[in-house]
C-alpha cells in the first residue's frame, strides 16, 4: 500500500479551495449563528427587564428624572452583564462542540494529517479503518479487507465486502460495492477512499436521516429549577397585587394618579426583588464552563446534563486493556511443547494482521522483527484467506502462500484455539497449565495453531472447521498505568465501585485486578458464566463482584442494565465499535479519544481525550464539585433574596411611606448588580471543597434543593433580614426624618452580610478558617469581597450617596452595620461545627 500512497498525493490546497468554493462545506445544515442583536433582544425580553424597565418609566412619570436615569444606567449595567455571559456560555458551547467534531484522516499535497470532517471536498483522499464512520461518499482507491456495516442507508444489518473501484460498476445493486457511503460505519480493514459526494449531496444527505436538528435536552437541573423560578414569580403576582394595595391605601394624601403610580412602583420594587432569575443564569454558566474547564484537561462532555450526572456516579465499570493498563504490549514470555520457538513466531506473525492496529498484533510482529522475522518475510507473498477476528470467537488467521506453501496460522485465546488443536489429553492438558501459569502473572495468553492444506481445496471455509497443530503460547505484558492503584484507592473512598471488565482471560484479568488493588475476593465471573445467568441472577452478582472476563460487547451490556437496575449510576468505558450500545446505556458512556473508535465516541456523553483513568476519577471530581457549587450557588440566591424581598414587602405593610421605604427599586437594582456575578463569576469558581472524594455519591434522584437546604437558606435570609431589617426600622424610629440614614444602615448590613455568606457558604461543614484557606488563591473571591467594600464607600461616603437617597453613617454606626452583618451570617459557623462533630462521631462509630 505503500506505493501506492506515493502516488496518491491528494489535492493541493489550491484545489481543496476550488472545491469548497464549488460544493461548500460538508455539512448537513449549516449552522446558523445567533447575532448580537438577537441575543439582546432575548434578554430584553426577560421579565426582569420589563420590570426594570417599566420602573424607569414610572420615575420619568413622576418628573424624577435624575432617578429615572440612574435607574436607566443601572439597567444597562446589568443588561451588559448579562449579554457577555451569554455571549461567553454561546462561545464556550461552540467551542466544545468543535472540539468533539469528528475528525478524518486525508492526504492533500502528499501528506496524511487529520482534519475536521466537516472540511472534506470532492476530490478529497480519506484514509479510513475499522470504527470510522463514514463523512462523506467517495470510491474506494485502494483497501485491505474493508468491510462496512451500511444499515443505516440499507436496513441490512449484515456487513459488507467493499472492493476497490475498477470504473465500472460490479455491483447488481443500487449500492455499489466499489463505494463507501456516508453514515456507515467500517468495520474491519483499511482502505484509501477518493470522495465523490459530500454533505447533502450523499445518499446519507439525500435520505434527509441526520438533518433533523439535535434538540438540546434541559437537564434534570434545568427542569427543576424553572419550576422553582415559575412558582416565584406566581407569588411575585401576589405580592405586587398585595404590596399595591396596601400601598395605595397608605397613602390618601397624594392625588389618585400619584397613588396609582407609587402602588405600582412599591409592587415592581417587590416583583424585582422576588424573581430569582439567576436561576437559570446558574445551570447554564456552571454547567458549561464546568465542561469548559474539563475540556482543558482532556475530558470532553458531549452532553451537559453529563457534567449533573458525573457527580453522581457510583459504579465504574472501566476496561482493563489500555484504561487500567498501558496497553503498551510486549511479547515477553513464549512457549513452544516442541521447542521450536522459531516455527512459533513465524506462525503468530503470519497470524497477524499485514498493518496491524491493535498494539498486541504490533508487539508480536515487533517480536518477530527482533528475531529476524521480517515483514517482507512474512507478508511478501499473496494472501489467500482471512478469518476475521470476532469478539465470540476471541481467535483470527490468515491463509498465506508461504515459501512455497499454503500456510493456515491463526492465534486467539487459549479456551477458543485449543479446541481446534489435534492434541492427546495430556498435551492440551501440559498447555492448559501452562496458559494458567502465565495468566497467573498477569500476562494476556495467546495460543497459536497452524496447519497446511495440500491444495486451495483444502482450505477450510471457517476456522472453526480447521484442524490445527498446536504451536505454543505466547505471553504478552501490558502493565498497569502509573498511579491507577491511587486513583482505585480516591474512588473506594468517595464511594464508587471500580468494576473491571475484559476480553481477557480471568485468571489474567485477577492478577492484574491485584496489582492495582481491585478486590477480586468475591471472585471473576467470566462471559460464558453470565450467559448462563438470569437477570435476577445478575442483578444479585454484580453487587459484589469487581472482575468480569472473557467478555463481549453484549454483555456490557448486561452488566449496565443490572448495575442499573439495583439503582447505581454507571459510567462504562468503551472503545469498540460494538461497545456502542453499552455506552449509550450507561448514565455515562466514556469514549477513548485515541484509541476509540468514532462509532463509541458518538455514542458517548464523555470522550476521555488522553485515554487515562486518572481523568475519569478527576472528572467524578469536578463533576461532585460543579454540582455542589450549584447547590450553593442557588442556596445563595434563595438566601439573599430574602431580606430583599421581604424588606420591599415589610416597609408598605408597616405603613411606611413610599419615600421612605426602606428599598427603592433603585436599590433592588444595586443589589442585583452585586448578586448577579457573585454567583455566575465567584461561585462558580469555588474550589472543591477539601474532603470531596471522602463522600459517599449523592444519591441520583437527590434534589437540587431538599427541605433540608431549602430550610437553611430560608433560616439564614431571615437572619439577615432580621438584621438588615432590624437596623433600618430601628435607626427610621429614632430619626423619622432620616430615612436615607436608616436605609444605608440596612443596606450596608445586606451588603456586608453577602460578602460573609460567600465565605461561610462556600462549604457545608468546613470551617470558615479552613474555607479562607482554600479560597486562598481564588482571585476571583477576593476581587469581588474588595468590590463589594469599594461599592459600599462610594455609595456612603461620596457625593453618589445623595443620588442614591443614603447618607454617611458615622463610625460608630458602621461599626454596628459590621456586627450586625457578622453575626446574621456567621452564627452558621455553628451549624457547620455541630455537623462535624456528628460526622466524626459517625465515622468513629462501629458499623456506621
Ligand atoms: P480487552 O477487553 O482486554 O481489550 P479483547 O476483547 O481485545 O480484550 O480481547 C479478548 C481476547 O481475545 C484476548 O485475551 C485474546 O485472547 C483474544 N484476542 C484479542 N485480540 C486478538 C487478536 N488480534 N488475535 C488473536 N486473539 C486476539
Ligand atoms: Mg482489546
Amino acid at each position: 500500500m505503500d506505493d501506492v500512497k506515493k502516488a496518491l498525493n491528494g489535492l493541493t490546497s489550491a484545489e481543496v479551495k476550488k472545491q469548497r468554493e464549488l460544493f461548500g462545506t460538508n455539512e448537513l445544515q449549516a449552522e446558523k449563528s445567533e447575532t448580537f442583536l438577537t441575543k439582546t433582544l432575548e434578554v430584553l425580553r426577560e421579565p426582569m427587564f420589563l420590570l426594570l424597565i417599566a420602573a424607569s418609566v414610572i420615575y420619568f412619570l413622576l418628573g424624577e428624572a435624575r432617578d429615572g436615569a440612574i435607574m436607566l444606567i443601572f439597567v444597562v449595567g446589568i443588561i451588559s452583564i448579562d449579554i457577555i455571559q451569554e455571549w461567553k456560555t454561546d462561545k464556550t458551547l461552540r467551542a466544545l462542540k468543535n472540539l468533539s467534531a469528528p475528525l478524518i484522516t486525508v492526504i492533500r499535497e502528499g501528506v496524511e494529517s487529520e482534519i475536521d470532517s466537516k472540511e472534506l471536498v470532492p476530490g478529497d483522499l480519506m484514509i479510513v479503518h475499522e470504527g470510522v464512520k463514514l463523512p462523506a461518499d467517495g470510491v474506494i482507491v485502494r483497501q485491505s479487507d474493508l468491510r462496512t456495516d451500511e444499515s443505516t442507508l440499507t436496513g441490512e444489518p449484515e456487513g459488507v465486502w467493499k472492493t476497490v473501484s475498477t470504473g465500472q460498476d460490479v455491483s447488481d445493486d443500487y449500492w455499489r460495492l466499489d463505494t463507501c457511503y456516508a453514515g456507515t460505519l467500517v468495520t474491519q480493514g483499511t482502505a484509501v477512499v477518493r470522495v465523490t459526494k459530500t454533505g447533502t449531496a450523499t445518499e446519507y444527505g439525500k435520505i434527509g436521516a441526520a438533518v433533523a436538528t439535535v434538540i438540546e435536552e434541559k437537564t434534570p437541573l434545568q427542569k427543576q429549577t424553572a419550576g422553582i423560578v415559575k412558582a416565584s414569580a406566581a407569588i411575585a403576582v401576589v405580592l405586587f397585587l398585595l404590596v399595591g394595595i396596601v400601598t395605595f391605601f397608605n397613602i390618601p394624601d397624594h392625588s389618585l394618579g400619584g397613588r396609582l403610580i407609587e402602588s405600582v412602583l412599591a409592587g415592581i420594587t417587590l416583583s424585582m426583588a422576588m424573581i430569582p432569575e439567576e436561576f437559570p443564569v446558574i445551570l447554564t454558566v456552571f454547567l458549561s464552563m464546568g465542561a469548559w474547564r474539563l475540556a482543558k484537561k482532556d475530558a470532553l462532555v458531549k452532553r451537559l446534563p453529563s457534567v449533573e450526572t458525573l457527580g453522581a456516579v457510583t459504579v465504574l465499570c472501566v476496561d482493563k486493556t489500555g484504561t487500567i493498563t498501558q496497553n503498551k504490549m510486549t511479547v515477553s514470555e513464549t512457549w513452544a511443547p516442541d521447542g521450536d520457538e522459531p516455527t512459533l513466531c513465524e506462525a503468530m506473525g503470519l497470524a497477524c494482521e499485514t498493518k496491524p492496529y491493535d498494539p498486541m498484533e504490533k508487539a508480536m510482529l515487533t517480536y518477530c522483527r527482533e528475531l529476524g522475522i521480517t515483514e517482507e518475510h512474512l507478508f511478501g507473498e499473496d494472501l489467500i484467506t482471512e478469518y476475521a477476528f470476532t469478539d465470540e470467537l476471541k481467535m483470527m488467521g490468515h491463509v498465506w502462500h508461504h515459501e512455497n506453501e499454503i500456510i493456515l496460522a491463526a492465534k486467539g485465546s487459549p479456551e477458543h484455539l485449543l479446541d481446534l488443536c489435534a492434541l492427546t489429553d495430556e498435551e492440551r492438558r501440559a498447555a492448559e497449565d501452562k496458559a494458567a501459569s502465565l495468566s497467573k502473572t498477569g500476562l494476556r495468553v495467546i495460543a497459536v495453531g497452524m496447519m497446511k492444506p495440500d491444495s486451495p481445496a483444502q482450505i477450510p471455509e471457517k476456522l472453526t472447521d480447521a484442524r490445527l497443530h498446536f504451536r505454543g503460547l505466547v505471553g504478552l505484558l501490558d502493565p498497569p498505568r502509573d498511579g491507577v492503584r491511587d486513583d482505585i484507592d480516591v474512588c473506594s473512598r468517595a464511594g464508587i465501585r471500580v468494576v473491571m471488565i475484559t476480553g481477557d482471560s480471568g485468571e489474567t484479568a485477577a492478577s492484574i485486578a491485584r496489582q492495582v488493588g481491585i478486590p477480586d475476593d468475591a471472585g471473576v465471573v467470566t462471559g460464558d458464566r453470565l450467559e448462563d445467568m438470569s437477570d435476577e441472577e445478575l442483578r444479585e452478582k454484580v453487587k459484589t463482584v469487581r472482575i468480569f472476563s472473557r467478555v463481549i460487547p453484549a454483555h456490557k451490556m448486561r452488566i449496565v442494565k443490572a448495575l442499573k437496575a439495583n439503582g447505581e449510576v454507571v459510567a462504562m468505558t468503551g472503545d469498540g465499535v460494538n461497545d456502542a450500545p453499552a455506552l449509550k446505556s450507561a448514565d455515562i458512556g466514556i469514549a477513548m479519544g485515541k484509541r476509540g473508535s468514532e462509532v463509541s465516541r458518538e455514542a458517548a456523553d464523555l470522550i476521555l481525550m488522553d485515554d487515562r483513568f486518572k481523568t475519569i476519577v478527576e472528572t467524578v471530581r469536578d463533576g461532585r464539585r460543579i454540582y455542589d457549587n450549584i447547590r450553593k450557588a442557588v442556596g445563595y440566591v434563595f438566601t439573599i433574596h430574602i431580606p430583599i424581598a421581604f424588606s420591599a414587602l415589610l416597609a408598605p405593610m408597616l405603613g411606611i411611606g413610599p419615600a421612605s421605604l426602606f428599598l427603592l427599586p433603585l436599590h433592588v437594582v444595586l443589589l442585583e448588580l452585586v448578586i448577579d456575578p457573585t454567583c455566575s463569576v465567584v461561585l462558580e469558581r469555588l474550589p472543591a471543597e477539601t474532603a470531596i472524594m471522602q463522600r459517599p455519591p449523592r444519591k441520583p434522584d437527590a434534589r437540587l434543593l431538599t427541605r433540608k437546604t431549602l430550610g437553611m437558606s430560608v433560616v439564614q435570609g431571615l437572619a439577615i433580614l432580621a438584621a438588615s431589617f432590624g437596623a433600618y426600622y430601628i435607626t427610621f424610629m429614632s430619626q423619622p426624618s432620616n430615612a436615607p440614614l436608616a436605609r444605608s444602615m440596612g443596606l450596608g448590613v445586606i451588603l456586608l452580610a453577602n460578602l460573609f455568606l460567600v465565605f461561610t457558604g462556600s462549604s457545608d461543614t468546613e470551617s470558615l478558617f479552613v474555607s479562607i484557606g482554600r479560597l486562598k488563591r481564588e482571585k476571583t473571591v477576593w476581587i469581588s469581597s474588595f468590590g463589594i467594600i469599594l461599592m459600599l464607600t462610594l455609595i456612603l461616603y461620596t457625593p453618589l450617596s445623595g443620588f442614591l437617597k443614603l447618607a454617611a453613617p458615622s463610625g460608630l454606626q458602621l461599626l454596628t452595620i459590621l456586627c450586625l452583618a457578622a453575626v446574621s451570617v456567621l452564627w452558621y459557623e455553628l451549624v457547620k461545627a455541630v455537623r462535624r462533630r456528628r460526622r466524626r462521631s459517625e465515622m468513629s462509630a462501629p458499623n456506621a
